[in-house]
């Protein structure tokens, strides 16, 4: 069986990532639009055995790493009994769950049972209005209590992700840092992209990468080598014993490093973020043609592009889909 896969780039196919669901129990600013928010229908939701199939024919492609993320992937029912299955395929060496954490503590030991040991956790900001304010729910306190408790079950490393927006909570950069040190954390930090809701996103409210590592020139950050758990963060070691990674889809693309595959949570492959190019693979899921579902995989390697096309000069993202509704 062919256990590499190599787009035309020459890029090799080792990661997916799944989302199971557009439902959330947040509704983030700049994740989901805020009015005519549609949700997919039900039926169109692929079911557990269909991505099951799906990661299985992956891992027989090369695909050793799986991420499962949303929409929310905890709100969706018997995800622990789902995520059991799907790490005990053969050649899945890892799979990570991101989450924002609200529901962590309930479900952070049945995760760690299943097989999940990395979890990239999404937080804003340290003050709870603000939370309030970009998630639209009072979830601060869960969040962290989340937190705790997946350090006390055993995930490591913890990556907590923050979008950093200009005069909302890039004032909190520093915090973050200590708070990595604290806890024993990665603390992510992320450029501002125009999708899901880009009538809010202005270029002017994006910070970018270097001028987050600027604003801890305190920390003296030392950037540290590239290793298989970086993911698209460039990480840096600080004074404070704390570790930052700092992710630039605007300000440096990383398309040529990009090694992955997305499925959204209505069946379609989606071989770029930041592009609106998907194939339905919901036919050949649906009726286990491996055959057929092969071919897809290979169409979609060779519709990825070697950059995406977002650039700062563009005002007009006009994106079919939010981010909860690929899977951020
Ligand atoms: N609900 C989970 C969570 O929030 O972690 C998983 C799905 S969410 C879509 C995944 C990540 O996408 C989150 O870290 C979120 O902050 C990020 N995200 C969503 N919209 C974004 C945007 N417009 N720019 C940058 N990051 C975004
Ligand atoms: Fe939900 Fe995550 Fe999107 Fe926030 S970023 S609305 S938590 S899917």
């Amino acid at each position: 069986m062919n256990k590499e896969t190599i787009d035309k780039f020459g890029r090799r196919l080792k990661y997916l990532r799944i989302s199971v669901t557009d439902r959330c129990n947040f509704r983030c600013k700049y994740c989901m639009p805020n009015n005519n928010f549609e949700m997919m229908e039900c039926s169109d939701i692929l079911r557990y055995e269909d991505i099951l199939f799906a990661s299985e024919v992956f891992a027989s492609l090369g695909v050793n790493r799986i991420r499962i993320t949303g929409g929310e992937p905890l709100v969706r029912k018997e995800i622990c009994q789902f995520l059991d299955k799907l790490t005990k395929i053969e050649n899945i060496q890892e799979v990570m769950l991101t989450t924002n954490g609200a529901l962590l503590e309930k479900y952070a030991e049945d995760l760690y049972k299943a097989g999940v040991k990395r979890l990239n956790i999404s937080l804003d900001s340290l003050i709870p209005e603000k939370n309030k304010y970009i998630t639209g729910v009072d979830k601060t306190d869960e969040v962290m209590a989340g937190i705790k408790k997946a350090t006390e079950t055993g995930f490591a490393p913890i990556k907590v992700n923050s979008v950093i927006i200009r005069d909302f909570n890039d004032d909190e950069i520093v915090n973050f840092a200590k708070l990595s040190a604290k806890y024993n954390i990665i603390c992510r930090f992320i450029e501002f992209m125009p999708i899901g809701n880009s009538e809010n996103w202005s270029e002017k409210n994006i910070v970018y990468g270097e001028e987050i590592i600027n604003r801890l020139k305190d920390f003296e950050p030392k950037e540290m080598p590239r290793d298989i758990n970086s993911g698209p963060a460039v990480n840096y070691k600080l004074n404070n014993g704390g570790i930052i990674g700092i992710i630039t889809p605007i300000s440096k693309h990383f398309c040529s490093e990009c090694d992955k595959l997305r499925i959204t949570a209505d069946g379609k492959i989606r071989p770029c973020l930041l592009s609106d190019n998907e194939i339905d693979i919901k036919e050949a899921l649906q009726t286990k043609d491996k055959d057929l579902f092969v071919k897809q995989i290979m169409q979609s390697l060779n519709i990825k592009h070697d950059e995406h096309s977002i650039t700062i000069r563009e005002k007009n993202h006009d994106f079919k889909r939010t981010m909860s509704k690929i899977g951020g």
